[in-house]
C-alpha cells in the first residue's frame, strides 16, 4: 500500500477532480481496492435526537430557528426512545448510529449527561456510536470518549473562503479546533461537507485540502449533495449533477485512501446507476432510514434491494477500529468543568441569509 500523503495542494486536487472521467474512476477504484473491500458498504442510521430551534445561521439548514421551514422542533429525546430506534436500526442492517442535536455547541449539564447515557446505551448494543452536537471542548470530548463514543462528526462544510458565504455565526477555526479537541481522545473523526451550495470547483478542492492535510486524516468523510429546503437561504440552488458527486467521491477516495467515504444527503435524487458509480468510485457508506435528520432519504428496503442487485454486503461494526470501552457515569474520571468556552462569532452579513431571515419574520406567527 502506498503511504498516505498529507501535503496535498489545491492545484494537485483540482488536477485529479478534472481528469477525464474514465481515468478518474479507474484510479479511484484501484486505490479503493487496495485499502477496502469494494463489495462492503457500511449502513449507518442518522437520528435527530434534538431537532430545530438552532441559534446558528447555516444557510443550508432547515433547523436554524431564524428561517421559516416546515421542520417541527423537538426537545431532546429520552434514552429509552434512542435505544428503541437504535435496536430497530440494528435489525435492519445498520452497524452505526449517528445522533445529531441542533446545538451551536455542547453545554455541560443535564442534557449533555443524557447524551452521555445514550452513548453508553448504544455502545452496549455493540453498534458504533457517533455524535454530532456542535463545538466541543477537550474535556467534553474526553467525557464522550469515556462513555464509549466511537466517532465525532463535525463537518467543515466547504472551503475556508466559501464558509464566510454560508455561515456568519461561527468561524472555520472553531471547526478545526473542535476536530483537534476530539483528536486528543481515542474517538475517531468524521468530517466532510456539502456540494451544491453555490461554491466553485476550487472551493470543493479547498475543502479537500483542509481535510486531507489533517494528520491523521479523518477516519470518515461524508460527502453531501445539498437538499435545497424551502425557506432556507439556499432554497433556489440548482440540484447537484450526479457527475459532480461522482467526481467529488472519487477525488476524496484518491486523496484520503484509508478514509470511509460516506455518500450522504441527496441520495433521493440519485438513480441506482448513479449510486453504483459512486460506490465504484470509492464511496463505502450510506445513511439508511427515510429521513436524514430532517430531509428525505431512500427507504431502507429500497437500499437493501439495491445492495442485493449490486452484490454489496453491509459492513459489520468495529471493522476499522476496536470497540471503545464504556465507563459508567459513577466511575468516570472526567467530570463537568463548567466551562464557558468562547467560540468565535464573526457576525458578518450574508445577503441571502439576511433575506431568508427577513422573509421568515414577515410571516404570521403560528
Ligand atoms: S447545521 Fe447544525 S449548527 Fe447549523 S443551523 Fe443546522 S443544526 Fe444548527
Amino acid at each position: 500500500m502506498t503511504a498516505t500523503k498529507h501535503d496535498w495542494t489545491k492545484e494537485e486536487i483540482l488536477e485529479i477532480y478534472n481528469k477525464p472521467l474514465m481515468e478518474l474512476l479507474y484510479e479511484a477504484a484501484t486505490i479503493h481496492r487496495e485499502y477496502h473491500d469494494p463489495n462492503t458498504v457500511q449502513v449507518s442510521t442518522l437520528l435527530s435526537i434534538k431537532t430545530g430551534g438552532c441559534p446558528e445561521d447555516c444557510g443550508y439548514c432547515p433547523q436554524a430557528a431564524r428561517y421559516h421551514t416546515n421542520v417541527e422542533g423537538n426537545d431532546l429525546m429520552s434514552v429509552q426512545q434512542v435505544k428503541a430506534q437504535a435496536l430497530r436500526a440494528k435489525s435492519s442492517g445498520s452497524s452505526r448510529v449517528c445522533m445529531g442535536a441542533a446545538w451551536r455547541n455542547v453545554k455541560d449539564g443535564p442534557e449533555f449527561d443524557q447524551v452521555l447515557e445514550m452513548v453508553r446505551t448504544i455502545n452496549k448494543l455493540d453498534m458504533e456510536v457517533c455524535c454530532t452536537l456542535g463545538m466541543v471542548t477537550e474535556n467534553q470530548a474526553k467525557r464522550l470518549a469515556e462513555a464509549g463514543l466511537y466517532a465525532y462528526n463535525h463537518n467543515l462544510d466547504t472551503s475556508e473562503e466559501y464558509y464566510k458565504e454560508v455561515i456568519s455565526t461561527r468561524g472555520y477555526e472553531d471547526r478545526l479546533q473542535t476536530i483537534e479537541n476530539v483528536r486528543k481522545t481515542n474517538v475517531t473523526v468524521c468530517s466532510g461537507g456539502i456540494i451544491g451550495m453555490g461554491e466553485s470547483v476550487e472551493d470543493r478542492a479547498g475543502m479537500l485540502v483542509a481535510l486531507s492535510t489533517l494528520n491523521p486524516q479523518p477516519e470518515s468523510v461524508p460527502i453531501n449533495a445539498l437538499v435545497a429546503v424551502d425557506g432556507t437561504p439556499m432554497e433556489d440552488q440548482k440540484p447537484v449533477e450526479i457527475w459532480e458527486m461522482i467526481r467529488m467521491v472519487a477525488t476524496s477516495r484518491i486523496v484520503m485512501p484509508k478514509t470511509q467515504v460516506r455518500l450522504s444527503a441527496g441520495r433521493t435524487e440519485m438513480s441506482r446507476e448513479g449510486q453504483a458509480m459512486c460506490f465504484f468510485a470509492g464511496a463505502n457508506s450510506i445513511f439508511a432510514g427515510d429521513k436524514l435528520l430532517t430531509t428525505p432519504n431512500p427507504d431502507v428496503n429500497e437500499d437493501m434491494e439495491m445492495f442485493k442487485q449490486l452484490g454489496l454486503n453491509p459492513q459489520k461494526a468495529f471493522v476499522k477500529a476496536p470497540q471503545p470501552k464504556t465507563v459508567e457515569a459513577n466511575e468516570s474520571t472526567h467530570q463537568s468543568l463548567g466551562e464557558k468556552p468562547k467560540w468565535t462569532r464573526p457576525g458578518h452579513t450574508i445577503e441571502r441569509n439576511e433575506t431568508a431571515k427577513q422573509k421568515a419574520s414577515l410571516l404570521p406567527k403560528e
